[in-house]
């Protein structure tokens, strides 16, 4: 059995504090289902794990209508799936939480985990992509802000220094006409996606024209990624078949994806322009709302 130490501290300044201490040595633990799974196979051993469960404050949900939503580090994919406010005004994010392994693993698994994780083929990751997120990393030298986007550096490597914790995920606010979906494509329920989609976009009512749209891709790449030339394709312009279809086969040439898993890279390539596909149809029939109340069990 792997041996370590296992601390429990009760504030942030606590908890960098361990990690400046410890060093290599140490790796955080929020709800264990993919760090213990790492140190049962035995790919990796660290000898101290620094738990957030107990740091204050870091359990919660808040929105403002003009800053938009801070999601505390310890907050679970259940949480997140059950939030009527995020099922309402996010709902890619609620989509892809309830979409995360099974019942189990979504009570115990946070957020901030699956996105720390750094799995290319993670559900979070796409969604929060879409909606624009950054996240809030503290350690005893100072905090930064970190954009998604430049936060995945290689499969299961974020930029991430050893010594930081990320404290939160930070999501700006929702704009009229906004809306996002995430659609995953995956061998069986409890898999991590084949292919993962997360839009969000902001409409022209008047025009019947897309004034912006953010694509996030997971399954397609050594890290989760945005399709920016398939968006740029649709900025500013009606959303017809054809359109739809480009966009699609540009999400094509934008990805890389790795073999394994269930499928290999060809398959993946396809699957990405068929989701891509659904997801601006879902969107674009307003078939991506969810009813406020969420049944997660
Ligand atoms: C049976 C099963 C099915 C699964 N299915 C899916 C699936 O369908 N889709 C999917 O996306 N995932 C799936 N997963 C993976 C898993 O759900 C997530 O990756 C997991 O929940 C990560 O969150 P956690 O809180 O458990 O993090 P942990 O396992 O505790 O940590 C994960 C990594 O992130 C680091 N970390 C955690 N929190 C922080 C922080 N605040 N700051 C800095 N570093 C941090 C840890 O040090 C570790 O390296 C599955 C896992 C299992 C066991």
């Amino acid at each position: 059995m792997p041996q370590f130490a296992y601390v429990v501290p009760k504030t942030i300044g606590q908890m960098t504090q361990h990690l400046a201490d410890y060093g290599d040595e140490a790796k955080i633990i929020a709800g264990g289902q993919s760090l213990l799974v790492l140190i049962s196979q035995g790919l990796v051993s660290p000898g101290v794990l620094v738990s957030l469960n107990e740091v204050a404050g870091l359990d919660r949900i808040v929105h403002d209508d003009s800053k938009g939503l801070e999601i505390g580090a310890a907050v679970t994919q259940t949480q997140i799936a059950a939030s009527p406010l995020i099922r309402e005004k996010f709902s890619g994010l609620a989509q892809a939480a309830e979409k995360v392994g099974s019942v189990h693993v979504r009570n115990l698994g946070t957020l901030s985990g699956n996105v720390c994780h750094a799995d290319p083929a993670a559900d979070s990751p796409p969604a929060l992509l879409a909606l624009q997120a950054s996240v809030k990393a503290v350690s005893v030298r100072g905090e930064r802000t970190i954009p998604l986007d430049g936060f995945f550096r290689d499969p299961l490597e974020s930029v991430l220094e050893p010594d930081e914790m990320l404290t939160h995920i930070l999501i700006p606010p929702a704009s009229p006409f906004s809306n996002s979906v995430y659609l995953k494509h995956a061998a069986r329920a409890v898999d991590r996606a084949t292919v993962g989609v997360g839009i969000w976009w902001t409409w022209d009512p008047a025009e019947e024209k897309c004034r912006d749209i953010r694509i996030g891709l997971a399954g397609a790449g050594p890290t989760p990624l945005r399709a920016k030339q398939a968006e740029a394709l649709a900025k500013g312009h009606r959303l017809t078949d054809e359109v739809i279809v480009e966009m699609g086969q540009m999400a094509i040439r934008e990805c890389d994806p790795l073999s394994g898993g269930h499928a290999p890279a060809s398959y993946r390539r396809k699957m990405v322009a068929v989701f891509v596909r659904r997801a601006l149809e879902r969107l674009a029939k307003g078939m991506n709302r969810l009813p406020r109340e969420g049944n997660t069990r």
